[in-house]
Formats: structure tokens, C-alpha cells, sequence
């Protein structure tokens, strides 16, 4: 079996691939710039992020997370987190911290080899996750640079209200655009900003679209898998952004042909074979072994048809979409419909959908011990989903980009049970 660690989608077939590979290099490019070009550069992560400003004020963002996640599919995860423990990190804490924290001690090199500049400013948005804070506050130590938080109201009760949009919006005004604007040394044109909005609206739709192709037997894509290289742009720099939206179009066009052709989605080996199992999974993926964990979906048959994970960024597929005619609003809204600020019976209800609206044979939790913010309460969630849908529920553990955590015979054990558990139900063997 291959052990290959970066993902081998062939990009001869698929245009948008190729596409999005020239982006990154061309930002990594600007970021490696920016200094001598006299651009400030702006640290923020993917829940909440605020791209659309970022980009209207002419700053350029680094998103840590994005690079943990490359530093654990290029194998260097594994020394970057033993640095951080050395200098005291608790084996407890996230994962993508260590990991970020021992790139930064490691020399900074980003993902494309360039070295990425330091920040003038920490944009800290904080959609449900304790742990964002406490890295910011070790980045904020090392980089004596200012930060300005936009705390943004958990949605306990599952509603957004006046009061809470109100709440973001004044932040946003007050403080978080007076801060982008002081590094910046520009203001910011709100009809850019707009601009931008309307961009991200556009990609937004056709995102969608390719959630949606999953209704599709066979599905044309693996909504986790295939899923995150299909998240890259719209969650992290280039939402509201013409590369955006040329790159979700032709995504879409791709998606669209495959559908046409009866086409399953490309995995590591090629083409899926006959599609036997469509799963609904919750939980973040592990980068360290990538298209190790795929091929055992992949190789039995298994598609992912939706996931909540390709949701974090941005939750598009339940009717939210930027408004370029209410822009401070809607980022407001934006930031709190996140994923991870949605509570526990919210995200119940989100997987019943999908387990649902896909006609999902099973559904798989892939819990991340370090992950707080998605692991807690994932037990209860299977047991609640069970007995909802009446679909069996499967549960694995691993970790984000942690080496030493991914057990790689007991998850592909325990995930060729679940399946084998699936066939016997569908041949009548159990209740
Ligand atoms: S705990 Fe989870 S949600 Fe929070 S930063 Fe780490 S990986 Fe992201």
C-alpha cells in the first residue's frame, strides 16, 4: 500500500485544481512580499474569518490553522509539535497550536517553502472556540503585536436575534475596522467591501451546488475527503475575490460533467469503484495520514456525501449567503451562523438533515481528543442521531496533525467492522 502523503488527485482532469494550487503559490507569494511592499499582514483563523474586509482595507491574512494542516500533509507536524512540547505545551492542548507554535519556533517557513512575515495584527473572532484566544495570547507574546477581538454571542438558543447581530456590528464598526485601518494606513470604502460581498455571494452559490450533488447516486464527489480541497478558497484567503468565483464555477462545471457521465469521485487510487455506502461524517479529518484514512473509505466502496467539517468556515448550505446591501450585517450574520458556535442540538439537527437529505446509510463520528470544540458532547450526538434516524452511528478517535495519534490498524479495524455491520444490516442479518 502507498504511503504517499500529499493528496494525488490528477490534476491533468481537473482544471480547478490546478487552479487553486496557482492561487496559494501566488498569495504565499504576496505574503512573502508584503513587507517590502509596505502591506500589513493580518493573523486570523477560518470560523468567522473576515476576508472580504481584510482584502478591503489591503491587507493580506494568514490563517495558522491552514498552515498546521499543510505542516501535518507534508509530514512536518510530528518535529513542529516535539518543539512545542519542549518549550512546555502540554500534550493536551490542540494539536494545531503545537504545531503553529513549533513552525514559529522552527523559523516560520509556510507551506510553500516561503517564509511567512510577521503579523501587525492578530484579528481575533471568536466563533465558539476558548482555545482561539489562549493561542492568540502565545502569538501576541512572541509577536508584540496589537490584537483586536470581535467576540461574537454563542447561539445557545439556536436563534440569531436583533440584539446579537447589533452587538457584532457595533464591534465591527468600532473596533475591529478602526484596528485593520491603523495598520493599514487606509480607510476603508464600504462600496469595496460590498463589492467583495457580492463576489463571495456568487462562489457561495456554487459551493452549494456541489454540496448538493451528493443527492446524486453515485455522488459525484466525497463530501470530507474531496470535500476540503474544495473548502480551500472560500475558507481561507480568497473569498470575495474574482479567483473565487472563477475557481467554484469551474468546480461546478466539473461536478455538473461528472454527474452527466455517472461518475463517482476521484480518490487517491483513481476513480471510486461502485459506490456501496454513503456516510455522513462528523469531526475534523486527520492530515498526518491523509490518503491512508480515504483509501479505507474508499477502497470498500464508501463515499462521504456530506459532512460537517466542510461546514466550519462557512454553513452556505442552509441559506446564508453574503449581502453586498447590508455588508457589516451580514458579516455579523456570517460569523455567527459558524459551525462552531452553533450548540449541541443544532448540530444534532444539522447531521439529522443530512443524514437524511443524502439518504445516508451510516454516519461516522472521527472524534479529535485535542479538538474541545468538536469532541465534547460526540458521544451523546451518535446515541441522539441513532434514535432519530434510526441509522447506525460508527465512532473513531484519531487526531488533527498529531502523528503519534493516529492508530492506523485499529481505525481501518474498526471502520471495516462498521461497514461489514452496514452490509449485514442491508442483507437482513440485524434489526
Ligand atoms: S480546539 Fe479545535 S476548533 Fe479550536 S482551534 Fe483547535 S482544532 Fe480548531
Amino acid at each position: 500500500m502507498s504511503t504517499s502523503r500529499t493528496p494525488t488527485l490528477d490534476p491533468a482532469k481537473d482544471r480547478s485544481q490546478v487552479r487553486q494550487k496557482r492561487m496559494i503559490a501566488e498569495h504565499f507569494e504576496r505574503l512573502a512580499r508584503a513587507k517590502e511592499e509596505g502591506r500589513a499582514v493580518v493573523y486570523t483563523f477560518v470560523p468567522g474569518n473576515l476576508t472580504e474586509l481584510i482584502g478591503a482595507v489591503g491587507t493580506l491574512p494568514v490563517l495558522p490553522e491552514i498552515n498546521a494542516l499543510q505542516s501535518g500533509m507534508r509530514g512536518r507536524s510530528g518535529a513542529y509539535i516535539t518543539e512545542a512540547e519542549k518549550s512546555g505545551h502540554s500534550e493536551d492542548v490542540c494539536t494545531y497550536v503545537k504545531c503553529d507554535i513549533g513552525m514559529l519556533r522552527s523559523g516560520n517557513i509556510g507551506p510553500t517553502g516561503t517564509k511567512i512575515p510577521e503579523p501587525d495584527l492578530l484579528l481575533l473572532s471568536y466563533t465558539g472556540c476558548f482555545t482561539f484566544m489562549k493561542w492568540f495570547e502565545l502569538l501576541r507574546e512572541q509577536y508584540k503585536c496589537p490584537v483586536v477581538m470581535l467576540h461574537v454571542p454563542y447561539q445557545a438558543d439556536g436563534v440569531i436575534t436583533p440584539e446579537m447581530r447589533q452587538y457584532v456590528v457595533r464591534q465591527l464598526r468600532d473596533k475591529v475596522v478602526p484596528a485593520l485601518e491603523k495598520v493599514s494606513g487606509r480607510r476603508l470604502d464600504l462600496d469595496e467591501l460590498s463589492q467583495r460581498l457580492a463576489l463571495s455571494a456568487r462562489a457561495e452559490d456554487d459551493l452549494v451546488a456541489v454540496w448538493e450533488s451528493a443527492r446524486h447516486r453515485p455522488s459525484p464527489i466525497d463530501g470530507y475527503f474531496g470535500g476540503v480541497y474544495y473548502i480551500g478558497p472560500i475558507f481561507s484567503a480568497f473569498r470575495g475575490t474574482e479567483d473565487a468565483v472563477a475557481y467554484y464555477r469551474e468546480l461546478r462545471e466539473e461536478i455538473e460533467a461528472r454527474v452527466a457521465a455517472g461518475e463517482g469521485p476521484l480518490c487517491p487510487d483513481g476513480p471510486l469503484g461502485p459506490e456501496r455506502y454513503r456516510l455522513v461524517v462528523e469531526g475534523p479529518p486527520n492530515w498526518t495520514s491523509f490518503n491512508d484514512f480515504w483509501r479505507m473509505f474508499s477502497r470498500e466502496g464508501a463515499v462521504v456525501v456530506a459532512s460537517t467539517y466542510t461546514r466550519v468556515g462557512g454553513l452556505y448550505d442552509t441559506g446564508f449567503r453574503h449581502d453586498p446591501a447590508h455588508p457589516l450585517e451580514s458579516l455579523a450574520d456570517y460569523c455567527l451562523g459558524c459551525y462552531t458556535n452553533l450548540s449541541l442540538p443544532k448540530r444534532v439537527e444539522l447531521l439529522e438533515r443530512y443524514i437524511r437529505d443524502y439518504q445516508a446509510d451510516g454516519f461516522m463520528i472521527n472524534s479529535v481528543k485535542s479538538c474541545n470544540s468538536f469532541s465534547a458532547g460526540q458521544l451523546l450526538m451518535l446515541r441522539e442521531l441513532e434514535k432519530r434516524t434510526g441509522v447506525p452511528g460508527g465512532f473513531i478517535e484519531s487526531d488533527l496533525v498529531d502523528p503519534r495519534y493516529f492508530g492506523k490498524a485499529n481505525i481501518e479495524n474498526r471502520i471495516q467492522s462498521y461497514l461489514q455491520m452496514l452490509e449485514a444490516r442491508r442483507q437482513g442479518g440485524y434489526a
